[in-house]
């Protein structure tokens, strides 16, 4: 594969020369389908001036899925992100210039995040330096197309930052239209604004909204030593040696972590987790929804009256959602229903609602859930240093730390002895019987 670019005064444009090794249809669900992106640039920044391994990062990222033998890059990259592709089994990498100096931020530099105006980009916010640039991919919505897609609500939430003081940019790129079905073609892809904008702008990291579900498994079947492991050695590696390192400041904190420092945080109040509503109005037919209103009940202590919860199981994405076993990020249904059981003083022996069996059904009623209000203290193990005290200074606001028994429970994390036990899987299948008939 080869990657050229254009430069024009108002955008930048990349361009997929596709070769016969490449892989078209990295899986049977996803397919490379436009062969260009462009990012739209803000005010005094002239493309000329991103450095080659910036542009050599982003080709990776938007082009991985779909490189076969190698990538040839718009630019040839400093020697340095050459030694950093090593980490890449898959495909090598070419064209270097032994002469170019690496890029490196400047003293007073100041780091990005990664911002899509959801619950954990915006709780990650609320635990960075007050200097931290939002940068949000603006997606463009096609014309012709009906997409259940809002941007209302991420644009608010970027108008309210910067009436707050921060320094918003709002970067229009199509990159998610190389991939069939649109979306990210890897998950740190989002950076990619926040690359573009990094020699314009001195950054010298970039955060991301990534919790722990996701970076250490507990949303997922087993745990996942995530500091040590194949996510973070690559794209870990790759935005290290162009220099900007991962921040990952959310990594320790789950998704009942961030609903907390959301709700106690200054700006907090400004996320919002679903696609397709108004700011301040989701739409309450999705499955974000389902989860957040849930959680959002418990966290906030006020009970859904039945009526609505009602209603909710009557969402045709929960249901196929709920349906699954085990149910994606199973814990933090663990942890809603637990809390709702207590706080409203649920009666789910010899109660056959949704409510007491979804309950039974992710052990709601069995498990251990408080460690979910804390927060891992593994993920500072890759933090980078300049960000380490500050961080720990305001995570220790929201949260405190795990005890070493709440940390085994992470370490130990798996779902497999109940994706195994009969009783669950019974309890499974009358679940969806119920559910599919309510
Ligand atoms: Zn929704």
């Amino acid at each position: 594969m080869k990657i050229r670019v254009k430069h024009s005064k108002k955008e930048i444009t990349f361009f997929i020369d596709v070769e016969e090794e490449d892989n078209l249809h990295p899986s049977p669900k996803v397919s490379l389908s436009k062969r260009n992106f462009s990012f739209k640039l803000p005010k005094g920044l002239s493309s000329k001036n991103i450095h080659p391994d910036h542009l050599a990062l982003i080709s990776i990222l938007v082009c991985h899925p779909f490189i076969g033998k190698r990538i040839k890059f718009p630019k040839p990259i400093s020697k340095k992100f050459f030694e950093a592709t090593n980490v890449i089994s898959r495909y090598v990498v070419e064209n270097i210039d032994e002469d170019l100096e690496p890029w490196t931020p400047l003293a007073d530099s100041r780091p990005a995040l990664a911002f899509s105006g959801g619950a954990d980009s915006t709780a990650a916010l609320a635990l960075m330096p007050e200097n931290t640039v939002p940068v949000f991919l603006d997606r463009p919505l096609p014309l012709l197309r009906i997409s259940k897609y809002d941007k209302n609500a991420p644009h608010v939430a970027c108008e309210k930052l910067s009436e707050l003081g921060y320094d918003v940019y709002k970067i229009e790129a199509d990159l998610e239209y190389v991939r069939k079905p649109v979306g990210f073609p890897v998950d740190v892809a989002n950076a990619a604004p926040a690359i573009i904008l990094a020699n314009h702008m001195q950054f010298d990291a970039i955060a991301f909204g990534t919790i722990m579900e996701s970076a250490f498994g507990v949303g997922h079947p087993n745990y996942r030593n995530y500091p040590k492991g194949s996510h973070y050695r690559m794209w870990g590696t790759l935005f290290a040696a162009v220099g900007l390192p991962l921040l990952q400041v959310v990594s320790g904190v789950s998704e009942v972590g961030t609903s907390i420092i959301n709700r106690d945080s200054s700006f907090g109040h400004i996320a919002h987790s679903c696609m397709r509503g108004k700011w301040m109005n989701p739409c309450r037919n999705c499955w974000k929804c389902f989860r957040k209103l849930v959680l959002d009940s418990v966290v906030n202590n006020k009970k859904i009256s039945e009526k609505e919860l009602n209603e909710l199981f009557k969402i045709r994405e929960a249901k196929y959602h709920l349906s699954q076993f085990p149910i994606k990020h199973e814990n933090v249904l663990t942890y809603s229903t637990s809390k709702y059981v207590e706080l409203f003083e649920l009666d789910i022996e010899g109660n056959e609602s949704m409510m007491s069996l979804l309950t039974k059904r992710v052990r709601g009623d069995v498990l251990e859930v408080d460690w979910m209000e804390k927060y891992f203290p593994v993920m500072f193990d890759i933090i980078p240093e300049k960000y380490r005290d500050g961080l720990k200074i305001k995570l220790e606001k929201y949260l405190q730390p795990m005890t070493k028994k709440e940390q085994e429970i992470v370490l130990n994390w798996n779902l497999n002895t109940m994706l195994n036990d009969e009783y669950y899987q019974e309890l499974n299948s009358s679940f969806c019987k119920k559910l599919n008939s309510h």
